[in-house]
């Protein structure tokens, strides 16, 4: 079973974020990226079904060179290859048409993907590979197994769970609850800074134009500050909550 990881670098959710100039991306400058959580059960899933079933475990990205590092932390998991997509993505479609042209190239069985990426939460990029490569696509997955031909997949819906089947090849997106992700180990994370990362280079001939653009971003407002009640007894501090809550916050 030949399985290929969608991986996104994401910025740490602790970091603050600072708008850049033209506003309409993050300033990169100084921000601490990260694996995006939902990709590390995407990971580690694959690797279990290696265990499983045998076969290989391939991580991909859409990015720039500093992207190899989210890679990298795969390769240290057990993810046996790498590859990056070289090319300029501006939204899900150019982001989806990049990574369904590698892999036509790559041809795998199997494809698992994060539901959604933190950092713009679109989770639209797995529906989208589906789509393009005219594949079934199961999303929000929590739990998988494979069969030979196909699999069967448990999947979180409002009050419940849904069972699916879905024939190979076929694109899964994982929910948090799915596994528990491995920490990758010493010896793993010094294999992996010698493991040779595949490039595959998709132009503008590849990725099109982007079907959404970004005009711009902005950061919430404000929050007013905090109120803490000084200087009173229990009862007096409980009376002057409740009438706080009820005049001021209008909460109750
Ligand atoms: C000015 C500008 C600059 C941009 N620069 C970049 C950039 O440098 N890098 C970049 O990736 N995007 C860039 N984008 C595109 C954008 O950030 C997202 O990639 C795109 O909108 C996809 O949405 P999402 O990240 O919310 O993906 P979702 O659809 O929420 O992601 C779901 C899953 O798809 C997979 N996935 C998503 N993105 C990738 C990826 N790049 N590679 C592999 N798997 C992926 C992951 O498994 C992820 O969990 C840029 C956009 C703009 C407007």
């Amino acid at each position: 079973m030949n399985v290929v990881v969608l991986v996104k670098q994401v910025p740490d959710t602790a970091t603050r974020i600072k708008i850049a100039a033209g506003g309409a991306e993050i300033d990169r400058q100084g921000v601490n990226f990260v694996v995006n959580p939902y990709d590390e059960f995407a990971i580690e899933e694959a690797i279990r079904i290696k265990e499983q079933h045998g076969g290989q475990v391939t991580v991909l990205t859409v990015g720039d060179a500093k992207a190899e590092e989210a890679l990298r932390t795969a390769l240290a998991m057990g993810a046996d290859e790498a590859v990056r997509v070289d090319a300029q993505v501006q939204d899900p479609m150019t982001t989806a048409r990049a990574i369904a042209f590698a892999l036509r190239d790559l041809s795998p069985d199997l494809v698992l993907a994060g539901k959604q990426a933190v950092d713009d939460d679109q989770g639209q990029v797995g529906p989208l590979v589906a789509a393009l490569l005219d594949w079934p696509q199961v999303t929000v997955v929590t739990k998988l197994e494979l069969t030979g031909e196909g699999g069967v997949a448990e999947r979180e819906v409002e009050g419940g769970i849904e069972v699916v089947e879905f024939s190979l090849p076929a694109v899964i997106t994982a929910q948090k609850g799915l596994n528990e992700p491995r920490y990758a180990s010493l010896p793993g994370i010094m294999k992996a800074k010698r493991k040779e990362i595949r490039q595959i280079s998709a132009d503008a001939s590849v990725t099109g134009e982007p079907a959404v653009r970004t005009r711009s971003l902005a950061l919430p407002s404000a929050r007013s500050a905090g109120k803490i009640l000084t200087g009173m007894d229990a009862p007096a501090a409980a009376a002057e909550l409740v009438r706080l809550l009820h005049e001021e916050a209008k909460l109750i």
